[in-house]
C-alpha cells in the first residue's frame, strides 16, 4: 500500500525578510495552489470538523455542537444531522495534499425512484412520480463516480502543473513571472537583496491544518506557517506544540506551553515601552510614516515580539537596535537621542523576565 504521509508532502519556497522574519511571498507549485483552492470548496461543516470545534473562532463551533446534541426526532425524515456535520465535499474526486483524505462517508442518503419510470430520482420519501403520479417507492443505490476515473498528478486538482505560482503572505495567488517579483521587491521596499533569505520548506498535514486555521484568522498566513515550521523543527517532540495567537489582523505562533499570562505580560511590556517612547508617539500623531503610521507601529510591536521569542542564543541587542532604527527611518524619522538604545535595553530586560517564566515552565 502506498504511504499516504509521504505522498502528501508539498514543498514551498519562501522568500523571507531575514530581519523581520516576515514572508514576502512564496513560490508554489500546483500541489500547494490546489490545496489553497480546495479550502474554498470546503463546506463550513467540514472546516469545523477538520479544525475541531473547540479551536474555531467565532460561534460556528457552538452551532456545530448544538446540531450534534440535537435529538434526531427534530430532523426532517429525509435529512440527517450527519449530512450537516459531515457534508459531502465537492472535491472533483481528488484528495488534495495537506489535508486528511476525504474518507468520511456520510451516512448514505436514501434515494427512490418510481417503480415504472427510471427517469426520475428523489430523496424525498413522499415524492410522487411526475409521469404517473405514483409514489416513488423503489429504493435505488447511489454510486460514487470518482473511483472509476483514475486521476494522474497532472490532470487532478484545480490548476495546471506547468506554471509556478506566487502566493503572497495574505494568500493572494497569481502566476509567477520575473517582472512581477522585481516589482514586488520594490513594493516591499527591499533595498538589499542580501537581507532576504530563501527557504524551501516541506509541508505536511499538520502544517496544512495550521494553514487552514491561519487562513481563517489572519492576514499573515505564510509568515505564521513559517513560524510554526520553525518551532516544529526546534521541538523534540512530534506533536504540534504551538498555538496561534491572533492580534488584530495578524497572527503569531507561540510555544503551546507559554501561558496566556506570560504572552500577555510580554505583549503588555512591549506596548508599554513603545507607548512611552516619545519619538515614536510623535511620529504616530503626526503621521510621519503616512496615514497608516499607527498600523505600522502595531506591526512593529508584533515584529519585536517575534524577534524576542526567537531562541535566546540568536538575540543580540545590536540587532534589536537596528530593527528599531530601520523602522523609524521607514517613518522618515531619524533618531539620535539615545532612545533607541534605551528602548532596546529595556526590551531585553522584559524578555529576560519572560524567559524565566518559559524556562520555569519547560522544566515541569
Ligand atoms: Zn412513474
Amino acid at each position: 500500500m502506498a504511504d499516504d504521509s509521504s505522498s502528501s508532502k508539498v514543498s514551498l519556497k519562501l522568500l523571507i525578510d531575514s530581519k523581520t522574519k516576515k514572508v514576502l511571498f512564496a513560490e508554489a507549485n500546483k500541489e500547494f495552489v490546489d490545496f489553497l483552492f480546495y479550502i474554498l470548496s470546503l463546506p463550513v461543516g467540514t472546516v469545523i470538523r477538520l479544525l475541531s470545534k473547540n479551536s474555531m473562532v467565532g460561534s460556528l463551533g457552538n452551532l456545530y455542537d448544538s446540531i450534534e446534541n440535537l435529538n434526531d426526532m427534530y430532523m426532517q425524515p429525509n435529512q440527517s444531522k450527519d449530512s450537516v456535520l459531515n457534508p459531502n465535499t465537492v472535491n472533483y474526486g481528488a484528495n488534495v495534499a495537506l489535508l486528511p483524505p476525504n474518507d468520511v462517508v456520510p451516512k448514505a442518503r436514501k434515494f427512490h425512484k418510481c417503480p415504472s419510470h427510471n427517469t426520475y430520482v428523489t430523496d424525498n420519501p413522499i415524492a410522487v412520480c411526475p409521469s404517473c403520479n405514483n409514489k416513488m417507492s423503489t429504493e435505488v443505490a447511489y454510486v460514487k463516480g470518482s473511483n472509476s476515473v483514475k486521476e494522474t498528478v497532472e490532470t487532478g486538482g484545480f490548476v495546471k502543473g506547468v506554471v509556478t505560482y506566487m502566493v503572497m503572505d495574505d494568500l493572494e495567488v497569481k502566476p509567477m513571472s520575473t517582472i512581477s517579483s522585481i516589482t514586488l521587491l520594490n513594493k516591499f521596499n527591499v533595498k538589499e537583496v542580501g537581507g532576504l533569505e530563501e527557504k524551501v520548506v516541506s509541508l505536511e498535514m499538520k502544517e496544512g491544518l495550521l494553514l487552514l486555521k491561519a487562513s481563517l484568522q489572519c492576514k499573515n498566513v505564510l509568515t505564521t506557517a513559517a513560524g510554526a515550521i520553525f518551532f516544529l523543527h526546534h521541538s523534540s517532540s512530534e506533536e504540534l506544540n504551538i498555538r496561534l495567537l491572533v492580534i488584530g489582523e495578524f497572527a503569531m505562533v507561540v510555544p503551546a506551553h507559554l501561558t496566556a499570562e506570560a504572552v500577555n505580560e510580554l505583549r503588555e511590556g512591549i506596548d508599554l515601552l513603545l507607548g512611552r517612547w516619545s519619538a515614536l508617539q510623535m511620529a504616530i500623531q503626526n503621521e510621519w510614516g503616512g496615514r497608516d503610521t499607527r498600523q505600522k507601529a502595531q506591526q512593529l510591536a508584533l515584529d519585536i515580539y517575534h524577534w524576542l521569542i526567537r531562541p535566546a542564543e540568536a538575540l543580540y541587542v545590536d540587532d534589536l537596535e537596528n530593527l528599531l532604527d530601520d523602522f523609524m527611518l521607514s517613518l522618515n524619522t531619524e533618531i539620535d537621542d539615545g532612545s533607541i538604545e534605551e528602548i532596546s535595553e529595556n526590551l531585553m530586560i522584559i524578555h529576560e523576565e519572560c524567559l524565566k517564566v518559559i524556562l520555569a515552565q519547560s522544566k515541569d
